[in-house]
């Protein structure tokens, strides 16, 4: 498995970095993990095409890990001429919210696409397959319905919080992970439905995962740079997660 960080930037552009939103790559396929408003330049940016996006898992339905879904639809219509199925997985209002997003966004276009969307639901718990991957989702807390996710292939396991305040979930999610991305909005300060450095030195090791690497940094966190001793994503790396490979 692959993963391209193609942005690990909060909602305020801190540090100059995109919005949410993870690639990951198997032999089965491609998906994406949130889709912020500029995801579409840094797919662009770092190599990743549009086209071969099989599924898109959403972990909540704020505008920096959803922004960039009108885009990446608009572009797979227009420009891709895509006709094959694109799976959107995510939270249960997620079937409305994306529809009305785009009516807002761009109020003549009719939004009969030329590829059949399949919506999925985190709600049931249950698995879901696509890709090549099995996707998994735990509840966590940020004020609104949202998931960190669990996204399996070949053996290998990437972890992701989601954006949450520490909650009896994550330790669940870290599991066994080979990597996981933590949220880490804060250093010192908390920050209400977010995850700050402090916290999370504290509780490294409930979660058993074999490696930490932290996301969503504000300016605040990204302020401690040499203080922090967890590694800290940048948009545009490049990690083989498959066992066995250096990283
Ligand atoms: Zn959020
Ligand atoms: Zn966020």
């Amino acid at each position: 498995m692959q993963l391209t960080v193609l942005g690990c930037g909060d909602a305020f552009g801190s540090g100059g970095r995109n919005q949410t939103s993870f690639h990951l790559k198997s032999r089965g396929g491609e998906i994406l993990l949130d889709c912020g408003a500029n995801t579409l330049a840094a797919m662009a940016a770092y190599g990743c095409d549009p086209e071969a996006i099989d599924a898109i898992a959403i972990t909540h339905l704020h505008g920096d890990h959803i922004g960039g879904l009108p885009y990446f639809l608009l572009h797979q219509q227009y420009v891709a001429g895509r006709t094959r199925q694109l799976d959107l997985i995510g939270p249960s209002d997620l079937p409305h919210t994306l529809p009305r997003l785009v009516e807002l966004l761009y109020s003549n276009l009719r939004q009969d696409w030329n590829f059949p969307l399949r919506y999925s639901s985190w709600q049931s718990g249950d698995p879901h397959h696509s890709a090549g991957f099995t996707l998994r989702a735990e509840p966590v807390v940020h004020g609104i319905e949202a998931y960190g996710l669990r996204a399996e292939a070949e053996g290998v396991v990437l972890a992701y919080s989601g954006d949450t305040e520490w909650t009896d979930t994550l330790p669940r999610l870290a599991d066994g992970a080979d990597l996981m991305i933590v949220e880490c909005h804060g250093y010192a300060q908390a920050c209400p439905g977010h995850l700050d450095y402090k916290t999370l030195v504290v509780r490294r090791d409930q979660l058993p995962a074999r490696s930490l690497a932290l996301t969503h940094l504000s300016e605040e966190a990204l302020a401690a740079g040499d203080h922090i001793d967890l590694p800290v994503l940048r948009d545009g790396q490049v990690f083989d997660l498959s066992r066995g490979a250096g990283r």
